[in-house]
């Protein structure tokens, strides 16, 4: 290369592909530039930067039978304004609607926030908890598509090499539709703020017996990637909705916290954190309120 950055607009994957066929050097994509225009402060510009806001069906949310599908440059604004994401989706509407600002959400993208793997990236908890999978073209023109921990692999490290694209993201929808999920964080301020913590959890109902089936229970900013709490999981699953649910859930929150980031300076901060993050998931998923535990186990 010559040392500039060139420019392409590409209007369908095919012409993606066409524009990095051959090329040797370093490849940026770029959606909304919001995390892009952070990360290049100070460092040398790829040599070739690839705007994808413009590719057709990348902007575009379907729903269809078996799933939802989200092109990878659907915007934050676009995702929590969804009606069908807002419905059968809620952990990702709310996580969307929790990024940034307006002008931030009205930039961001899905696939920026998946690529970009920040622990504190506030969909990608939510997208993991609802067995999110994931589609990319690789640089050779093979599409593959991935589930989510395949891909988002550590602290801003994903599976993706130089030129391969996100391209979809595929959400699995439930028939009869008894799942419900939702998604809390907390940061220093409400309003601009990245997550110093967040939770994401989607469950399967019995509404008839008012039992909890099945669970899956993520949280971001807790490790390099979004964790899978399996013992938080197991304090819901095949559970009456009550009290007693509610107390083992948030025994079990604080536990997970001391397991992940155990002697950390934030340890003691983020396990009395997730105890009112865990309530306000408990009132989201079951629209009722639940009572803080009165005994509160020291940290281990
Ligand atoms: C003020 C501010 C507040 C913020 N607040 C939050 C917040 O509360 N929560 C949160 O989660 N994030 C937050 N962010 C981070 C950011 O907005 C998100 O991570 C955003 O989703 C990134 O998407 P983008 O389209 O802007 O990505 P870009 O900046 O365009 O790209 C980011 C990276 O991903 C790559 N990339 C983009 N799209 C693709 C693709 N389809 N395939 C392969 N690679 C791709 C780019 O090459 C680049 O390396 C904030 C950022 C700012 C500046």
């Amino acid at each position: 290369m010559n040392g500039r950055t060139g420019v392409a607009r590409p209007r369908t994957v095919d012409e993606v592909t066409a524009a990095t066929r051959g090329l040797d050097g370093r490849i940026a994509y770029v959606a909304g530039a919001t995390d892009l225009i952070i990360a290049q402060d100070g460092i040398p510009w790829p040599d070739l930067v690839i705007d994808i806001t413009q590719v057709a069906g990348f902007n575009t949310v379907e729903v269809s039978r078996g799933f939802i599908r989200i092109g990878a440059a659907t915007t934050m604004t676009t995702l929590s304004n969804h009606k069908t994401i807002g419905t059968e989706m809620m952990a990702l509407a709310r996580a969307a609607a929790k990024v940034g600002s307006v002008q931030i959400r009205n930039r961001a993208t899905i696939g920026g926030n998946i690529a970009s793997a920040m622990p504190a990236g506030d969909l990608l908890p939510a997208l993991h908890c609802l067995g999110a999978r994931i589609g990319i073209l690789r640089r050779d023109g093979l599409h593959e598509t991935l589930g989510f921990e395949a891909v988002v692999v550590g602290r801003g490290e994903t599976c993706l090499g130089n030129g391969d694209l996100i391209t979809t993201i595929y959400l699995p929808r439930e028939t009869p539709k008894r799942r419900i999920s939702a998604f809390v964080k907390t940061g220093p301020r409400e309003v601009l703020t990245i997550a110093r913590l967040g939770v994401a959890a989607s469950i399967r109902l019995n509404p008839k017996l008012n039992r909890v089936e099945d669970a899956r229970v993520v949280a971001g900013a807790l490790a390099p990637v979004p964790l899978r709490m399996h013992q938080v999981e197991a304090t819901l699953r095949d559970r009456e909705i009550g009290q007693p649910l509610a107390d083992d859930f948030l025994f079990a929150l604080s536990q997970a916290v001391d397991a992940a980031i155990p002697g950390r300076h934030s340890q003691p901060y983020k396990r009395r954190a997730i105890t009112g993050l865990g309530l306000d998931l408990l009132q989201q998923l079951f629209n009722r309120e639940f009572d803080i535990p009165s005994v509160q186990a020291e940290p281990a």
